[in-house]
């Protein structure tokens, strides 16, 4: 067993992970990169669940600002992480890392829908699961679907990739004494309404008792170091 003692976990990709230097959309050099890294934590033996956001192509909320209605900008949002996670998969394929992509929002001529128990079985097989279109719902994001399918798939960990290396009591980039945490609970996280991942999710993660660590996906090699035991990183439990 590995030194973190988790076997499967759900990586929660941010759409902005997708984007590289650029300041929207996809980059492919960069999904390629970060398709690397999934490799590596795959081929170490881990079962992984992927959830890919949207917000480097739609964020429901920032178009509701501008005039958009809420529900249907939501559901914008949700179509623009499928086209992440299709992303994703080519990326992986690419690599030859056998995926499926499942969505909540059934769109059968693209990928699968998503059915929980179809999903256990490509694990077991081996393959990585990327979930798309959030929890299929409006008013929600892509953190708390990615928090609700880690409860689902019984996932030892809820990995949140950002570009980061964990939680600080201060923004890190502002202010340069800012300290980072190595471990924080779930209730201080709440209270102090820490930027971690949204306040749904991280209820979501306590109640089931999924640790969330937060740790920085564009150094190379610290997915698969953080599932080691090692690398910088924030976790955050009960
Ligand atoms: N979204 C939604 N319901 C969900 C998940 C996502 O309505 O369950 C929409 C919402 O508009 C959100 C967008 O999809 O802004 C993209 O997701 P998110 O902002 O979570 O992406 P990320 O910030 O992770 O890139």
């Amino acid at each position: 067993m590995q030194r973190s003692g988790f076997k499967r976990i759900l990586l929660k990709l941010s759409g902005e992970a997708l984007m590289g230097t650029g300041q929207y959309g996809i980059d492919p050099a960069e999904t390629a990169r970060i398709a690397g890294e999934v490799k590596l934590a795959h081929d170490a033996g881990y079962e992984l669940c992927l959830v890919v956001g949207g917000g480097n192509i739609f964020r429901g909320l920032a178009a509701a600002a501008k005039g958009f209605d809420r529900g249907s900008a939501d559901y914008m949002g949700m179509l623009a992480t499928v086209m992440n996670a299709l992303a994703v998969q080519n990326a992986l394929e690419n690599v030859g890392v056998h995926t499926r992509v499942q969505s909540a929002i059934p769109m059968p001529s693209v990928c699968e829908p998503y059915i929980r128990r179809r999903a256990e079985r490509h694990i077991e097989k081996g393959r990585v699961v990327i979930f798309a279109a959030g929890t299929g719902n409006p008013f929600f994001t892509t953190d708390t679907g990615a928090a609700l399918r880690a409860a689902e798939m019984n996932c030892d960990a809820l990995l949140k990739g950002t570009s980061v290396d964990g939680v600080y009591d201060a923004d890190p980039k502002l202010v340069p004494t800012a300290k980072r945490y190595q471990t924080l609970s779930f209730s201080k996280v709440l209270a102090d309404n820490l930027k971690v991942m949204d306040a749904s999710a991280v209820s979501m993660c306590r109640d089931n008792d999924i640790p969330i660590v937060v740790f920085n996906i564009r150094e190379a090699g610290t997915l698969a170091a953080v599932l080691r035991g090692e690398g910088t990183s924030t976790i955050v439990m009960n």
